[in-house]
């Protein structure tokens, strides 16, 4: 079966480094196909049982409220008053999106996930509070989640841990992304990127103590609205990750809602401080493989559960990557 792949910058050299290490020559099919039927013989995650939920249409935006898309690479600063209501809304579905938030009036504090870890657990969802560490205030409270599953355990993502996986230390980065949106808003350096809310990154702890992400699964229309207890700078971006599965191995846009409350209205405070100019991910390019036509009905049947991709190709590159993370990394 003939399969076309799309292939970012960086895992077209995560491939190179592929082939180099299984003995030069191997054709990208050939390891594609091993990766595949590795995780044929493999037992089923228990998190993938039955289907991947639907997708869900996307919100309709009210009149007044800010509406905006941040595009993969790229990320934005907004400032919000107490009582405003923020929503962050999956385009495409599969995106994980890094949440930072700083207090206005207050320098220094800012969100901490580890006291929010430490209150509500490390997958914090409806109900639960955003704190900021001492003096410890809640910064926004989770009213409403589609698709809970949001993530406390890890670090905003840097080229250190891409870095095994390509043998390239410029990978884009949540951290850089923060930073860069952090710098164009004029705020730094007086607010500084810190451990971030990952929004949809699937996570857990194993009872080694073992920490592990999965591919988002996040859908189209998934959204979670956040409401500002405080005056607030929240920045958020789209992880540019293309090899965990943060993005399902291709970054895509999410699309962020601010309805303004009472108070931040009659103000006229809130909204976008300024977007950031995008991250260079590089463009995509497709690689054509040729699979064995066994590998056709266990692919579709991968594919119809939808936990990697719509599309067979998708599924593919999906396993691929696992396959190479698992062999590169503490995971494996
Ligand atoms: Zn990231």
């Amino acid at each position: 079966m003939r399969v076309r792949l799309s292939l970012s910058r960086q895992q077209r050299a995560a491939v190179e480094l592929m082939r180099a290490l299984a003995g030069g020559e191997r054709a990208l099919a050939a390891l594609a196909a091993d990766a595949v039927e590795r995780e044929l013989r493999a037992a089923r995650p228990a998190r993938w049982r039955g289907r991947r939920p639907s997708p869900r249409p996307v919100s309709r935006a009210r009149a007044g409220e800010v509406d905006l898309v941040i595009a993969p690479g790229s990320g934005c600063a907004l400032a919000l008053a107490a009582g405003d209501r923020l929503r962050v809304e999956q385009i495409a579905g599969g995106q994980c999106v890094d949440l930072c938030a700083y207090a206005r009036r207050e320098p220094g504090l800012a969100f901490s996930a580890s006291r929010t870890r430490a209150l509500h657990g490390v997958h914090p969802t409806r109900g639960d509070m955003l704190w900021s560490g001492a003096p410890e205030t809640p910064l926004l409270e989770i009213v409403a989640d589609t698709a809970p599953g949001h993530d406390l355990c890890f670090p905003a993502c840097t080229p250190f841990e891409y870095e095994p996986l390509t043998g390239r230390d410029d990978h884009a980065s949540c951290a850089a992304i923060q930073a860069a949106t952090l710098a164009h808003a004029g705020l730094a350096p007086r607010l500084a990127p810190h451990d971030p809310l990952n929004l949809w990154l699937p996570s857990e702890v194993g009872r080694d103590g073992a920490l592990r992400s999965w591919p988002a699964a996040c859908r189209r229309g998934d959204r979670v609205d956040l409401r500002a207890l405080v005056d607030l700078v929240v920045v958020l971006c789209p992880c540019p990750d293309d090899l965990y599965g943060s993005s399902q191995y291709e970054p895509r846009a999410v699309r962020v809602l601010v309805r303004r409350g009472e108070r931040g209205a009659q103000a006229g405070r809130g909204g976008v401080l300024a977007p950031a100019p995008a991250a260079d991910l590089g463009a995509r390019e497709l690689r054509t493989i040729e699979l064995p036509e066994r590998l056709r009905a266990p692919l579709e049947r991968m594919r119809a559960d939808g936990w990697l991709g719509d599309r067979a190709a998708e599924v593919v590159r999906a396993l691929l990557f696992r396959w190479w993370e698992r062999r590169r990394t503490a995971q494996g």
